[in-house]
């Protein structure tokens, strides 16, 4: 049975994010349950006539929905006030299908630079393999973007904050300039999570995350969201999803409907542990730059406190003495894991210049502030006191 729309959006967002879209079955279940079924059957062979000429809606078919997926977009809906959601398999797969279900060739994107690795690959790569054209902008320069944007575009694509340089770019700015230009702005807000930071209140059309990270939190499994308006995600986004297939499992679904109860409480611990650990590593003698948008030094600091909620998750540094230090600190921490993952419960630290980052070539890296001293930690849940002991010790032992 599923709960009134109405009674459903009266729930305060606490709420929202433990029973939003419960779907329970016959059966009463608490916890919502797990469809694992590729298929559904008809009772005659009319109401398989009436499901594909979409006379009824129903399930037809786990490629197009899913009853406990359903429950996770329903859920994603309520949490940032988005009319419609499609759940994909990864956070790639939403970026991918997010931009590709609405260009065509002889279309016009624009990109800000600092993104995470793979959206950069699909922005310089794969869309021009289609005719798309690509525009680069540095994503802090409004300048930039005003010249990119003097041409009809068809989408801006942005990550802020973003990965690993921590860069907050103007999401209500840019997306002025690109509605100008007739562009749909995609916003990956995967670094602040809905939590943090609404980008469709802002003035954006779609945000898509990564449900891999902060959504799950705890590294069991892979997940991708897409939220915008009903007209983007009927008539655009699903059928460029029921016919390409990038949807997500029932069970991964559920697993994600359990990371979002506790999505709050674990975002709103992690950034006191962030920035804990941030006003730290600024003490430490060894370090020749901290960044998290919290801290006062931190460039665009107004503009966060202006468009985010609190500060994040993640804190990135610089280790006085390159590679060969930064990788002695690495190794040197005994609580700290050594992941490219993030937003987990258990802190993780990475090297971004030899790992998410080795593929760009030198100058993009140090345009983007990626240099080979540069440490990115993901500060998790555990006593804050535990992990700056384990900052300070490996930071020493270097
Ligand atoms: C991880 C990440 C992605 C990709 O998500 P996957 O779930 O790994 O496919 C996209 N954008 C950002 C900012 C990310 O951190």
């Amino acid at each position: 049975m599923k709960i009134d729309k109405d009674i459903q959006n009266s729930w305060r967002p606490k709420t929202q994010m433990v029973r939003g879209g419960l779907n329970r079955s016959e059966f009463g279940e608490t916890s919502e349950a797990i469809f694992a079924t590729s298929g559904y059957v008809y009772g005659a062979a009319e109401e398989a006539e009436d499901a594909f000429k979409d006379r009824v809606d129903r399930f037809i078919y786990s490629r197009f929905s899913n009853p406990t997926v359903d429950m996770f977009q329903d859920r994603m809906c309520l949490i940032e006030n988005a009319p419609a959601c499609r759940a994909t398999a990864t956070g790639m797969a939403a970026v991918f299908a997010s931009m590709a279900c609405m260009v065509k060739a002889g279309d016009h994107v624009v990109g800000s630079r600092a993104v995470f690795g793979s959206c950069l690959y699909i922005l310089t790569e794969i869309l021009p393999r289609y005719g798309v054209e690509t525009t680069i902008v540095d994503g802090l320069d409004l300048n930039q973007w005003e010249d990119a944007l003097r041409r009809p575009t068809a989408c801006v694509f942005i990550e802020t904050p973003s990965n690993p340089g921590l860069d907050i770019i103007d999401i209500a700015a840019v997306s002025e300039l690109a509605h100008a230009a007739g562009a749909k702005v995609v916003i990956d807000n995967v670094f602040a999570s809905p939590v943090l930071q609404k980008p469709l209140e802002l003035g954006a059309d779609i945000v898509v995350y990564s449900a891999t990270k902060h959504i799950d939190g705890q590294g069991r499994c892979m997940g991708g969201a897409i939220l915008g308006s009903e007209d983007y995600c009927d008539n655009v986004l699903k059928p460029f999803m029921r016919h390409t297939g990038p949807s997500m499992s029932p069970f991964n679904a559920w697993v994600l409907l359990k990371g979002l109860e506790t999505l709050e409480l674990r975002i709103e611990q992690h950034c006191r542990n962030a920035a804990n650990a941030a006003a730290f590593l600024s003490g430490l003698d060894g370090l020749t730059r901290v960044v998290y948008p919290g801290l006062e030094s931190h460039p665009q600091h107004e503009l966060a406190k202006r468009q985010m909620k609190d500060f994040g998750t993640v804190v990135t540094f610089d280790v006085d003495g390159g590679k060969e230090r930064a990788f002695r600190f690495l190794n040197g921490l005994r609580l700290i894991d050594i992941s490219n993952n993030l937003g987990d419960t258990k802190s993780l630290v990475t090297h971004p210049a030899t790992t998410t980052h080795q593929r760009l070539p030198a100058e993009d890296r140090a345009a983007l502030g990626i240099s080979d001293s540069l440490v990115r930690l993901s500060v998790g849940l555990e006593d804050i006191e535990d992990i700056k002991e384990d900052i300070a010790q490996a930071l020493a032992s270097a």
